[in-house]
């Protein structure tokens, strides 16, 4: 008697829960979206595992197409087209199933999987995208990158379709950092995809580097890109990073008007995605640790010393939304 008693309160405890929860559920659901605006703190998948409720949206180039794919809670994943062929690839298909519908809804062929690197919101995805589609050359250069079958290095070649694709090495954020670098057959487009060593406005975090090896990567081999290159990064911190970016440089115009185009931006949940490196320049001060004006923020002459101000002061930064 005790123990059928305990199992039927058992029982309507649990059927209580479950109403609370679904009630909390529906509540969400209906509840209309609100700008989603994220600090850079998170680089483990979110424990909200729902996709994100920000738009999709296409970039649309003469010889390339690039899908932009929101996940989790403010990551991107990727899709390149090549127009010509219809081939394509992805960059960290983190929700491999919307990565597959989108390449079966547009009629392509995927054939490459870019990891930029083994972080789980950006590589998650790699075991279970090759069990859904056969034959997928997945690029990276780390052993921890999950179904890894393609180690790649600095400066590496290889196609999709007519594209050219160019692997380059940013380790910091983690030791296999890598950011591939895709060009047409006739250079008139050009684009990076920098997963979490660049970001608009900002950089990521020095996990397993120094203040030098990002110094080499964000102002020796990115800048050196074309600086009408569209930049593709790994998460939609835009806003967050300009508001840290304003506080180091107050008067710097081109910054405050691209803060207030990206706060524009995800008023409406539009993604601020992409950037140039042409424009990094002007505003992001990860990329401007030899300019006088950052220097003078950091109290030092030393560009080395000044990205290890910027990470060291960025890392406590509060931005008030
Ligand atoms: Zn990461």
């Amino acid at each position: 008697m005790i123990a059928s008693a305990r199992r039927a309160r058992l029982s309507s405890y649990r059927l209580g829960d479950l109403k609370k929860l679904i009630t909390a559920r529906l509540s969400r659901l209906h509840t209309p979206s609100r700008p989603r605006l994220h600090t850079p703190t998170l680089h483990t998948p979110s424990l909200l595992r729902a996709a994100s409720t920000m738009s999709r949206s296409t970039v649309d180039l003469g010889h390339m197409t690039i899908k932009l794919l929101p996940a989790l809670s403010d990551n991107y994943m990727y899709l390149l087209i090549d127009k010509s062929t219809k081939q394509a690839a992805t960059v960290d298909p983190v929700k491999p199933e919307h990565i597959v519908s989108a390449v079966e809804s547009e009629g392509l062929h995927l054939s490459t999987v870019l990891t930029t690197h083994h972080h789980l919101d950006h590589a998650e995805g790699n075991e279970k995208l090759v069990s859904m589609v056969t034959g997928l050359t997945v690029c990276g250069n780390d052993d921890r990158i999950g179904a890894l079958n393609k180690t790649v290095k600095h400066n590496d070649q290889f196609k999709v379709g007519s594209l050219t694709v160019t692997c380059l090495e940013t380790p910091c954020h983690t030791k296999g950092h890598i950011c591939y670098y895709v060009t047409s057959e006739d250079l008139s487009d050009k684009v990076v995809f920098t997963g979490d060593t660049l970001f608009v406005g900002g950089c990521g975090r020095f996990f397993e580097g120094t203040p030098e090896q990002m110094h080499h990567a964000l102002c020796q081999v990115l800048s050196s890109l074309p600086p009408d290159t569209g930049v593709y990064c790994g998460h939609e911190y835009t806003v967050s990073n300009l508001l840290y970016a304003q506080h180091v440089e107050p008067d710097n115009k081109a910054l405050s008007e691209k803060l207030q185009w990206a706060k524009d931006k995800r008023e409406r949940d539009t993604p601020t995605i992409p950037s140039t490196i042409g424009q990094e320049l002007s505003f992001n001060p990860f990329m401007r640790v030899s300019e006088a004006s950052v220097q003078n923020h950091c109290k030092t002459t030393d560009p080395i010393s000044t990205m290890k101000f910027l990470r060291e002061e960025k890392n406590g930064f509060k931005p008030k939304m």
